[in-house]
């Protein structure tokens, strides 16, 4: 901010120094032949409308009002041609999106213009030209000097500029060329339009202007239908690309990266619309994601709160705009605004928020692909909850809620796999199967043996807490895997288990008996434990290890028993 202020104030006081004294200089060196009143106005009104219609190429504007300046130029002299530049100047700069403020634009543009009408003007009276000629060898030679010059002493005054701000660039670069380019356009033009005023007139005015005018305004339409059609084929890839991912997280990460590249925005928030409030879920500033420490603002609040209340998006095309009704966060330098509810049937679920820097950086349509894009978004975001709740519930037993078997055995060899990088030391596997457990659905029926395997497994979630995976194996058997648990460790665990269980009461409802009593049931544990890469460093060879162990070292060894494995 200090350097921006600095720079007004350096800039501020070039131009005072410069440009009313150098306009009185003027004025005395170079007295402005008399002049038609009319024809003046007709030259303003016309360098005002092409000052308003730059040809838009390649989204880069191009203003052709030096066209009627060097024409006016050639009618009237330095002075004229001065105070018109200075008056497109302003035109200018209110119509701009710039992101520099006005305090620095003003000066620096008035300036330039000044020095560069000044320099391409004096240079052309030394070197002979004259004011109103219609010897037309000599306009175009001498109109073609002041063309040239006033391109040279604007592209150094640039460059000089840029040397002193130190930003290092080349003096001649493809703004050069462009620059050239567009003399070629605007030379002609400029020559035609002064000697055809010279002989008929204002008329000429309106004879030139008006199809150059209609030229720029088809070339705006189309170059801005060009650009809706590149937004909408864009919003499409992106919505194939939101529809891919599978989960929630990939999806708004995906979404917010997305958005803010194809509106070219500073700042992208997707926020959450939940128990009357709004919370950040994203922030995206400055292309990277940011810590999400901002508190909730209730969901009527701000800018956000607004488009949920009112269900509509909207643009803020400036600070001003919007700066009344914000609530909550939002950086400092942001000036233009694009917000738009994220809805899913019908119903409003939260916002995006895209800010830039600039002024009037958005525009119409981009609100309408702002919408498309999230419908995309909503419809990802719904279709990747499913898809999570799908695989969450695919991983888990339905009785117990613990892992099932095809999750355990992704696992193992994925940790296997560490195993064998190195990155893991151990791996333990722990086998277990009840003992009797027919019995206890014979004497109890199949609701309390349910009940039993369901209290088991809280059981052996809390004694393995963050240390391993428990996963129900198959109908009454569990495994454990614990990566960098040493066998001995293990069998430890184990054992301690082993002794928890066969004293823990397991209380059940009789299903079988007439007044279905509540009572206590013991269970005991057959354990087989193998480890790797002691044992095998196989997935499969792990399991059937532990198996063994606990077929031949527990059970047939009279059950309750922990066994380890023995090659
Ligand atoms: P042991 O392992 O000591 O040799 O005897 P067991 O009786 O436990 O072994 P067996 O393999 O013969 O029987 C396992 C029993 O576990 C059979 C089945 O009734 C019971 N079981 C398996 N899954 C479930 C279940 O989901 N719920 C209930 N209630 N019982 C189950
Ligand atoms: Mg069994
Ligand atoms: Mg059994």
């Amino acid at each position: 901010m200090q350097q921006i202020n600095k720079r007004s104030m350096v800039l501020w006081f070039l131009w005072a120094a410069i440009v009313p004294a150098g306009l009185y200089l003027t004025y005395q060196f170079y007295p402005p032949p008399e002049m038609d009143a009319w024809n003046v106005l007709a030259f303003t009104v016309l360098a005002i409308l092409t000052s308003l219609m730059p040809l838009n190429i390649n989204g880069t504007p191009m203003y052709l009002v030096q066209c009627v300046t060097i024409a006016l130029f050639l009618k009237y002299g330095i002075f004229a041609e001065v105070l018109l530049s200075q008056l497109t100047v302003l035109v200018l700069l209110f119509r701009s999106r710039s992101s520099a403020p006005r305090s620095q634009r003003l000066p620096f543009n008035s300036l330039m213009f000044f020095v560069v009408s000044i320099i391409a003007g004096v240079t052309y009276m030394k070197l002979g030209g004259e004011i109103g000629s219609l010897d037309l060898v000599h306009v175009i030679a001498f109109g073609m000097i002041y063309e040239i010059v006033s391109i040279g002493a604007n592209h150094l005054f640039l460059y000089l500029d840029d040397a002193i701000m130190g930003n290092d660039k080349s003096f001649f670069s493809l703004d050069t060329i462009w620059d050239f380019a567009i003399t070629l356009l605007v030379f002609p033009y400029a020559i035609t339009l002064y000697i055809t005023e010279a002989y008929i007139g204002w008329a000429a005015l309106l004879l030139l202007g008006i199809p150059f005018l209609m030229v720029a305004g088809l070339l705006q339409m189309y170059s801005s239908s060009e650009k809706v059609n590149i937004d909408l084929k864009k919003a499409g890839e992106i919505g194939h690309q939101l529809a891919a991912r599978l989960s929630t997280d990939e999806v708004l990460d995906q979404f917010v990266i997305q958005v803010s590249d194809l509106l070219k925005s500073d700042y992208a928030y997707v926020i959450d619309y939940r128990d009357s409030q709004l919370q950040m879920l994203r922030m995206y500033e400055d292309n990277r994601f940011v810590d999400l420490n901002v508190p909730a603002v209730r969901y009527n609040k701000g800018i956000g709160g607004n488009v949920v209340v009112t269900g509509t998006s909207v643009i803020y095309n400036k600070k001003k705009e919007w700066a009344d009704i914000a609530s909550g966060y939002i950086p400092d330098d942001a000036e233009s605004i694009m917000c738009t509810p994220v809805a899913r049937n019908n119903k409003i679920e939260g916002v995006l928020l895209i800010a830039s820097r600039k002024k009037y950086a958005y525009v119409d349509h981009q609100l309408q692909i702002l919408d498309i894009l999230s419908t995309y978004f909503a419809v990802s975001l719904e279709k990747a909850g499913y898809v999570q709740k799908a695989i969450a519930k695919s991983e888990r037993c339905g009785l117990t809620g613990l892992y099932n078997y095809r999750y355990l055995d992704e696992l193992l060899e994925k940790t296997m796999n560490r195993v064998k990088r190195g990155d893991l030391k151990n791996l333990s596997l722990v086998m277990m199967d009840i003992d009797h457990f027919k019995s206890i659905n014979d004497t109890y029926g199949h609701q309390s043996g349910n009940d039993i395997l369901i209290e088991l497994a809280r059981i052996l979630e809390a004694e393995v807490g963050n240390e391993g995976t428990v996963a129900r194996y198959g109908g009454e058997e569990f495994v454990i895997l614990f990566p960098n648990y040493g066998k001995d460790l293990t069998m430890l665990f184990a054992e301690a288990l082993r002794k928890k269980i066969e004293k823990h009461d397991f209380m059940i409802k009789n299903d079988l008996g007439t007044e279905r009593m509540a009572m206590a049931v013991h269970i005991t544990l057959s354990i087989g434990v193998s480890t790797a890469p002691d044992d095998s460093d196989e997935p499969n060879a792990l399991i059937r290890n532990a198996d063994r162990a606990l077929y031949i070292g527990a059970k047939q060894a009279g059950r309750n028993k922990v066994a380890a494995y023995a090659k």
